[in-house]
């Protein structure tokens, strides 16, 4: 893999590079390990939270790749401890791994409590990554049936979820949701794509309406799961697609980005901006 975090659960997310790794860890402990002959360097993985050594940061060859995290089957003292589970559902060791929805993880698996509980703790973080990614404002009503329909499909022991592509994974293990009376972002791409749709009118707050008086079913949803990977890079998608009537009038593929929600989650408090509503909505219906 070419990220890397510092410690498990929402630490910030960065890419292998020497500086960045040496200013971040300072060379210390627990991620420089000195042994009799030889320095191991460590750290932890975005998405699983288990250790990963760093390959190649100093010892590259002429024909060696850039420098690397790579998964080890141990627990590392001082910095993580090793859950195979998690390292079996982890996209970075296993992107080639079935994803199927009825993969579920097991009931209390330790990875799955954890999603549970990040997901509590960044309710609105995740809202609000995906109002921006679908042009949709999702209020108190819309956010909370999100939240119960993602609950009933056990979202979070979906095999393909994990600390990195939350947000996205969140909407993806929902079902669909009706769009009609729904507010949109001003002129985003989905409203320019309804305004082409003549049975579809915009009330002055851009909310959606019948043009026509006629009943039309309009909903939302996240198909199409995937993730594909060159060995460093992952590169996983899933499709926002919205349906008028049955029938698919907006898609947009959305590209699941590792370091984008860990760096908001990671905002210093004085920059962040919290929506209490949505937290207490998580709050209650999150065990
Ligand atoms: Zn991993």
């Amino acid at each position: 893999m070419n990220v890397y975090k510092l410690r498990p659960g929402i630490s910030p997310v960065k890419v292998i590079n020497k500086l960045q790794f040496e200013q971040d860890t300072m060379k210390s402990s627990p991620w420089y390990q000195s042994h009799k002959d030889d320095v191991s360097l460590y750290a932890v993985c975005p998405a699983c939270n288990n250790p990963i050594q760093i390959i190649a940061l100093y010892k590259r060859n002429e024909n060696s790749p850039q420098p690397y995290g790579k998964h080890i089957p141990k627990s590392i003292n001082g910095l993580a401890k090793y859950n195979h589970g998690a390292y079996l559902t982890c996209p970075y060791a296993n992107p080639g791994m079935s994803l199927k929805k009825d993969n579920l993880r097991s009931d209390g698996d330790s990875l799955s409590l954890e999603i549970l509980s990040f997901l509590k703790q960044q309710f609105d973080r995740v809202i609000y990554i995906l109002q921006r990614e679908t042009g949709i404002i999702f209020n108190e009503k819309l956010s909370k049936d999100m939240l119960i329909s993602f609950l009933r499909m056990h979202g979070h022991q979906y095999v393909g979820i994990n600390l990195c592509n939350l947000p996205w994974i969140f909407a993806y293990m929902t079902t669909a949701q009706s769009l009609f009376g729904k507010r949109l972002q001003n002129d985003c791409p989905l409203m320019m794509s309804l305004k082409k749709r003549k049975e579809i009118a915009f009330s002055e707050d851009n909310r959606i309406q019948s043009a026509t008086n006629k009943f039309f079913e309009i909903q939302f949803a996240f198909i199409g799961h995937e993730m594909k990977s060159n060995g460093a890079e992952l590169h996983e998608t899933i499709d926002f697609v919205v349906s008028l009537n049955g029938k698919a009038v907006h898609t947009s593929k959305l590209i699941i980005n590792p370091m984008r929600f860990h760096n908001l989650v990671n905002l210093p408090p004085e920059r962040a901006r919290r929506n209490p509503t949505l937290l207490r909505v998580a709050e209650e219906l999150i065990p």
